[in-house]
């Protein structure tokens, strides 16, 4: 059985070097031929720690490699082939709804080009509006009779990606038949013999989960942000009252740091196109809070820029800003709605110099926003900074010693974005800490 990768993006590439991990032959196919160019020869676009490292292992033995064509990789793949979809579902402009060109681009493609070949399985990963599979089935049996679709969403994280593909905490499978179900047994049947727990589940199931659980982890990253929001307003502190949430076993610690909230290529988009899908569904109310969850998150950025305002005496205009994180997470040197950048533009706005250092997306950042500066270090970021925000928690600003940064800074002011520096050490060192919900 070989296994194909439609859409090599963050997602698609460790897919396929993970499933060729586990022993398969594989080919992945994206409609960017730069990438494919890159990919081909071991380079992975992108930083995602290990995979750049495993995708080259996996080409040197034989069993992963890349293509443009869609001809080539139907002939390549043969019959019985199980052809992964993994292209972008971004938010469409002006509207909350999935923007679903791609994926259908990229069904349509693959099943002309398989459409006089013997059966087949196409699995579509990619997170999209609950009906998605049903409807793209009716396609496919008009244009590949011979091919079924099952839908099989990821939950990886980027940062963790390749652990996650190859150790998930669970595998859902939205199928409707059993040769579909016993396929993909076969495909994850290392990670089934892990007792990595199975959902075997109708189609609509399968969708509702990915956008469910994100819709979840959202809501717990909102909610301690909006208790954030009192705490300010009360003098209390956010990080104990998070800490003292987190031993009650039924709430947990994780996804429970209130801090400049999510962003990232998955969150924002997959809660408004979930919002938007119940909206056609009828059931608009039922997803209505997921709104204000979106509002706090994006009040967290308003609030940071403020904060920023207030530390340098009330305005901005020709302060110089030292942010320090552009990736929307760390371990990333993924853009997609950074909080940090968006921070880090709003500021400018306002009229001051920013200088954005990341120990990855500098590159990426520069791109999108040409009109920040940028530096090769946190250090040098922070030369003569009126203020300084820690905005992405990487855990080279953790290790940065407060005394030594405090003899670049022009004033010792910090803004911890993300409640993740030591307080303590910082104020010890003379600095003035300011924190999102923290006295
Ligand atoms: P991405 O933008 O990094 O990658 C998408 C890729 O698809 C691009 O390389 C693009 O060139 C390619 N593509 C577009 N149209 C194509 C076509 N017709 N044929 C072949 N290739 C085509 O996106 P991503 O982050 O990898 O996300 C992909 C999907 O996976 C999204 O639905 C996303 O929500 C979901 N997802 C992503 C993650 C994550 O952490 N990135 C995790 C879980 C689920």
């Amino acid at each position: 059985m070989r296994i194909t990768v439609i859409g090599t993006g963050y997602l698609g590439v460790t897919h396929a070097a993970c499933m060729a991990e586990l022993g398969f032959e594989v080919m992945g196919l994206d409609v960017d031929v730069e990438k494919v160019a890159a990919l081909a020869d071991g380079r992975v676009p992108f930083y995602e720690p290990g995979l750049q490292e495993l995708m080259r292992e996996q080409i040197a033995a034989g069993r992963l490699s890349f293509t443009s064509d869609y001809a080539e990789l139907a002939a390549w793949a043969g019959d019985g082939a199980v052809h992964f979809v993994s292209v972008g579902t971004p938010q469409k402009k002006g509207e909350y709804a999935a923007d679903m060109t791609y994926v259908d681009a990229a069904f349509d493609s693959i099943a002309r080009a398989i459409a006089h070949q013997g059966r087949s399985l196409v699995v579509g990963k990619s997170t999209v509006p609950v009906g998605t599979a049903a409807r793209i089935a009716d396609r496919l049996a008009e244009l590949a009779p011979n091919a079924e679709v099952a839908w099989n969403p990821e939950f990886l994280r980027e940062g963790y990606a390749v652990q996650d593909t190859l150790h998930p905490d669970r595998l859902v499978i939205g199928v409707r038949s059993e040769q579909a179900e016993a396929d993909l047994r076969h495909l994850y049947a290392q990670l089934l013999a892990e007792k990595v727990p199975l959902v075997v589940t109708d189609f609509s199931t399968a969708e509702l989960v990915k956008v469910s659980a994100n819709s979840f982890l959202a809501v717990k990253i909102s909610f301690i942000n909006a208790m954030a929001e009192v705490c300010e307003a009360a003098g209390a502190d956010v990080m104990q009252l998070s800490q003292a949430l987190s031993y009650d076993p039924r709430i947990g610690g994780r996804f429970l740091v209130p801090g400049l909230g999510f962003g990232g290529g998955c969150l924002p988009k997959d809660i408004r196109a979930f919002m938007a899908r119940a909206g056609e569904l009828g059931v608009d109310q039922a997803l209505a809070f997921l709104k204000e969850v979106d509002a706090i998150n994006m009040r967290r950025r308003a609030r940071t820029v403020d904060l920023a305002r207030e530390q340098c005496d009330g305005s901005l205009l020709g302060k110089r800003v030292a942010v320090w994180g552009a990736a929307f997470k760390p371990e990333s040197d993924d853009i997609r709605d950074s909080p940090a950048l968006n921070v880090a533009a709003s500021i400018h706005l306002q009229g001051a110099q920013v200088t954005v250092y990341d120990p990855k997306a500098t590159d990426n950042a520069r791109k999108m926003f040409p009109t920040l500066s940028y530096a090769d270090t946190a250090m040098e970021a922070a030369e003569q900074a009126d203020v300084i925000l820690h905005l992405t928690e990487w855990k080279e600003f953790r290790e940065l010693d407060p005394a030594v940064v405090g003899g670049q800074v022009r004033s010792t002011r910090i803004i911890d974005g993300r409640n993740a520096l030591d307080a303590a050490a910082w104020r010890a060192a003379g600095w003035t800490y300011r924190a999102l919900g923290r006295p």
